[in-house]
């Protein structure tokens, strides 16, 4: 996050505020208008749902009486990881088999070529023009038709750090490649983000055939199941520097990532085929011209002049609601008989937030690699903030404040204010106030969303929504679809 107080920027900055009152226009549909007081749900939104099946958090990875697949394997050292590997192959093909003609009439899905198994620690195959030697990867070789894959480094990291699933995911995008071969829903020519973001859709709609409990192989809750198969997304995300649509590289932030899983797994294949340059372009935030910010060093510091400088940002952006914006306090404090939450609570009876700045504090270190790192990253910090001011917002309007709902509604409130933080935002909307965020400060967000300690998704008394899955979802909905969303989509 930086805030935009240089001279060069003061233009812009002018700007910005002139047109604010046409993207408050557009987004929160009624400026100076309180927003509605009754909200209702749409598309029968639950809470006990995750995209239209019951919220489990059962067991995730390989059935108890799975069969073992016979695929022809080259180079297999018949391994737990090629034996996880092939089982998983065997099923994405048996799921895509079925579901091909279906999504994509008068087509048939033929399943991938060749199969090849490699040690990137050991001498190398040549394989689709390279040499394996090294290459910690899997992918999809269009010219070969096949599909192969690090058994020695890639495969056992992914299975110790996220589960079998992880595996399953990384098969499961590869041939996501083969699937928009075969469906001509992209091709060799497209921008590498249009091929990934189609992939990782594809992903998406063969896990909720799994999570449908269709997988004759393997089982996923969509409680912690979903959540570990998205922390993989979100692992191997493009990190800020690593890539550039422009140098046509780009796979794709944990935000976007994580966002074409989910149409992939709510929508299905059909929302998959029509991701296109214009679709990407258009929602994804690694198209987003905020190089400027990535330059700098924008891990903003929790202290006193930055909360000062969100504070500001969130009144300003939440100014068209009408609520009265709560008091900010350092020290956290109890409210009545109610203890307060950790890092900030939120105080109805008294319109008061407060803060414990040292954990905070501890929150937005940058992220690390490092086990004992308890760092998202700034954002991650001052969107705990933001959540417990999204709570006055929704008290001002008379919404239940302690509902699993009002977890959603906050995340959702949390995403519309980063939405409008972005120098070029989403959808054709201006930015509002002098603070701004780059795509790796939303991938902190979604760091934290998927973790077990945020208070974003949390309501008033620090519940958080138990679905990562939602969670997800219902930021993503703010920052793309603003605010109006927020109390119509996870009403009360
Ligand atoms: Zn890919």
């Amino acid at each position: 996050m930086v805030p935009v107080s240089t001279r060069s920027r003061r233009r812009k900055r002018i700007l910005a505020t002139a047109v604010s009152a046409l993207a408050c226009a557009a987004l929160i549909g009624g400026c100076s208008r309180p927003i509605s007081g009754t909200p209702t749900t749409l598309g029968g939104y639950s809470t006990t749902e995750v995209a239209g099946l019951p919220a489990t958090n059962g067991p995730s990875g390989p059935k108890e009486d799975a069969p073992s697949s016979s695929l022809p394997v080259e180079g297999t050292d018949n391994g737990a990881m090629d034996k996880l590997a092939r089982d998983a192959v065997a099923d994405i093909d048996e799921f895509w088999t079925k579901t091909f003609p279906k999504a994509f009439p008068g087509k048939r899905f033929e399943p991938v070529k060749r199969l090849v198994s490699y040690d990137s620690g050991g001498p190398g195959l040549q394989l689709c023009g390279q040499n394996t030697a090294g290459v910690v990867n899997a992918f999809y070789c269009p010219p070969e038709d096949s599909i192969a894959w690090d058994r020695g480094t890639l495969l056992p990291e992914l299975n110790n750090s996220f589960g079998p699933m992880a595996v399953v995911t990384v098969l499961a995008h590869e041939i996501g490649h083969a699937v928009q071969h075969r469906a001509s829903t992209a091709t060799s020519n497209d921008q590498v983000i249009v091929l990934e973001q189609q992939a990782d859709c594809f992903t998406g709609a063969y896990f909720r055939h799994v999570a449908e409990g269709s997988s004759k192989y393997f089982q996923v809750s969509t409680g912690q199941g979903l959540n570990e198969v998205m922390g993989v997304l979100n692992f191997i995300r493009d990190a800020p520097g690593d890539a550039d649509f422009r140098d046509g590289n780009a796979h794709g932030s944990a935000f976007d990532r994580v966002t074409a899983f989910q149409f992939g797994f709510s929508e299905g294949p059909q929302r998959c085929a029509k991701m296109d340059f214009n679709d990407v372009q258009r929602r994804t935030t690694l198209f987003q011209a905020w190089k400027p910010i990535q330059k700098e060093n924008a891990n903003l510091p929790v202290d006193q002049q930055s909360l000062d400088a969100v504070e500001k940002s969130l009144r300003t952006v939440f100014r068209d609601t009408g609520a009265e914006p709560p008091k900010i306090v350092a020290g956290l404090k109890p409210c009545g008989s109610q203890e307060a939450t950790s890092p900030a609570s939120y105080c109805p009876s008294t319109n008061t937030i407060s803060l414990d700045m040292a954990a905070l504090q501890k929150i937005g270190q940058p992220p690390s690699k490092n086990a004992d790192s308890t760092g998202y990253g700034d954002f991650a910090a001052y969107a705990q903030v933001a959540s417990r001011y999204a709570l006055s917002v929704q008290k001002a309007t008379g919404l239940p404040l302690d509902d699993e709902a009002a977890g959603l509604r906050t995340a959702c409130m949390v995403g519309s204010w980063s939405g409008l933080l972005v120098e070029d935002p989403f959808g054709q909307r201006n930015p509002v106030g002098s603070l701004r965020i780059a795509p790796d400060d939303i991938d902190e967000g979604v760091s934290a969303l998927l973790g077990e300690d945020s208070l974003i998704a949390a309501n008033v008394n620090g519940d958080q929504v138990p679905v990562g899955f939602a969670r997800v979802e219902a930021f993503r909905v703010g920052v793309q679809e603003g605010f109006a969303p927020c109390s119509t989509k996870y009403g009360a």
